[in-house]
């Protein structure tokens, strides 16, 4: 397993190394307010009741789709924007209006 260091970050070699596996949610909405009123929050069915913990209260079965966290994810890693927040958030810096807001946040520990 790897932490997440500072070092990782904005390291484009990172970016691309990462797979689905180590991705706790995925977010896609329009620019502004990330609550959910704008856009909406996916987990992997492996990471559902970790992410549901963390939240609060669960995800639902239609926030269950690991093709919505990898359809994002691969946005993320083709766009060079891409950078890394607090070693575990993923996202594109400079988004331009009309751009949506993609977002990655990381499992804390690297699945092996
Ligand atoms: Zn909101």
């Amino acid at each position: 397993m790897t932490d997440y260091s500072d070092e990782l970050a904005n390291d484009p070699a990172f970016v691309q190394s990462l797979r689905l596996e180590d991705v706790l949610k995925a977010y896609d909405g329009r620019r502004g307010c990330m609550c959910g009123c704008n856009g909406r929050y996916y987990v992997r069915p492996e990471t559902k009741a970790q992410a549901s913990e963390k939240r609060g209260y669960p995800y639902t079965a239609a926030e269950v789709d690991a093709v919505e966290v990898a359809r994002i994810l691969d946005a993320l890693k083709a766009d060079s924007r891409t950078r890394i927040q607090d070693g575990s958030i993923l996202f594109i810096e400079d988004r331009q209006p009309g751009e949506r807001n993609l977002v990655v946040y990381l499992l804390k520990e690297r699945p092996a």
